[in-house]
């Protein structure tokens, strides 16, 4: 009787619930036992009531919901050995050999330490008396597949995280709800949007709105930009546009690596052409509400793939991530993945843009 057991981790997305509801049941179709863990690593670590043993029903109605029903959390626990070792007991004790992470980089990295380590912590755990030789025989490998869930689509190896899409849903209402009141006024507004190092949320979300101008991180307007910017947005209410709209990445910068920051925006259109210009920083509302049908479908089918990964997955299968190759839901090498996408924000840190691009790939 094989169990599974699945948890998210990290930042929470929308989608993150019904790729839970998936690995449920299609857990329980195949047979095996499934177990959600609550807070994410804390819950792992911490065992008792953060495991739960889901039945059919256990995960309905969860789909529609917004981030993560059964929590998530940063755990610094988990980062240090005795964390894990901690964390393997439970479960040990509970027979999970199966492992389903949903979570962005940090998670996975995580994960996959814990699945190098793991063949230590079962000594560790016989050496102390926790766990005796026949338990540790029957848990020798521990199986994992990770699925990424991100509003910021900053992951190599997918082309779509699992709640970008939602984020962009959101980041459109408010731009839309926006540009009436611009229009009104005849005001220009600066907005700020979620994704890190990654442009995707700007860059498709000033695509989708008709937005005037976006700053991203992968591409730093060239010097000279504030009078091309000046330039255009006059030209553009010369013809009778009634509002504008400027869309600046949470990561963006110049070519000399500063920061690009709303403000700034803000008071150069003031000063060089005194429109009655205003800031929004849409924060946190990006991260909520109810999950796109997009996401709801991917995280179904990521969820399903990952527990048939668990089942194909022998002792020598690396740990793998379930993603989105096209529209194709394909498995790719965690490890590999997990560093690639840290040398892109290396090569962002180091204003290598070029490169960072090339990495990321199609994603
Ligand atoms: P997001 O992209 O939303 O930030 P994330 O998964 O990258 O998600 P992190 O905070 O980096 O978020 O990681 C989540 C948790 O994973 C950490 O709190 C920690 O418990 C665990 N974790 C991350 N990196 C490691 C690591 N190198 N070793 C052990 N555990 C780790």
């Amino acid at each position: 009787h094989r169990s599974i057991a699945v948890f998210t981790s990290g930042g929470d997305s929308c989608g993150m619930n019904s790729a839970v509801r998936a690995v449920a049941r299609m857990g329980i179709y195949v047979g095996c036992k499934v177990y959600l863990i609550k807070e994410g690593y804390q819950g792992m670590v911490d065992g008792g009531e953060n495991f739960i043993e889901a039945e059919w029903k256990t995960v309905s109605g969860i789909m529609q919901k917004g981030g993560t029903v059964i929590g998530s959390a940063r755990c610094k626990d988990f980062r240090t050995r005795e964390g894990r070792l901690k964390a393997a007991l439970n479960l040990i004790e509970r027979k999970i050999t199966n492992l389903v992470v949903i979570g962005g980089d940090g998670s996975l990295t995580g994960a996959n330490l814990f699945r190098q380590e793991w063949t230590s912590l079962l000594d560790e755990l016989i050496s102390v008396g926790k766990i005796t030789k026949e338990t540790a025989e029957l848990c020798s490998h521990l199986n994992i597949v990770g699925m990424v869930g991100s509003i910021d689509n900053d992951f190599c190896g997918t082309d779509m995280t699992i709640g970008a899409d939602s984020a962009l849903h959101r980041i459109i209402e408010a731009i839309d709800n926006i540009a009436t009141t611009a229009s009104s006024h005849q005001r220009c507004f600066v907005m700020e949007v979620m994704g890190r190092h990654c442009g995707y949320l700007a860059l498709v979300a000033a695509l989708a709105s008709e937005a005037d101008w976006v700053f991203i991180p992968e591409w730093p307007p060239e010097t000279g930009w504030r009078d091309v910017l000046c330039n255009k947005l006059q030209k553009e209410r010369s013809m009778g546009q009634r509002l504008n709209i400027i869309i600046v990445a949470e990561g963006a910068v110049d070519m000399e690596g500063n920061k690009i920051t709303c403000d700034m925006v803000k008071d150069l259109i003031i000063t060089e052409l005194k429109y009655d210009t205003r800031v929004t920083i849409l924060g946190h509302v990006q991260r909520g509400g109810s999950p796109s049908a997009f996401d709801r479908v991917l995280g179904c089918r990521m969820g399903a793939e990952a527990v048939l990964a668990l089942m194909d997955a022998t002792p020598d299968t690396p740990a793998c991530v379930v993603s989105l190759d096209g529209n194709q839901t394909v498995r790719v090498p965690l490890l590999e993945c997990v560093e690639r996408t840290k040398r892109v924000q290396a090569t962002m840190d180091k204003q290598d843009f070029t490169d960072a691009v090339k990495l990321r790939g199609r994603s």
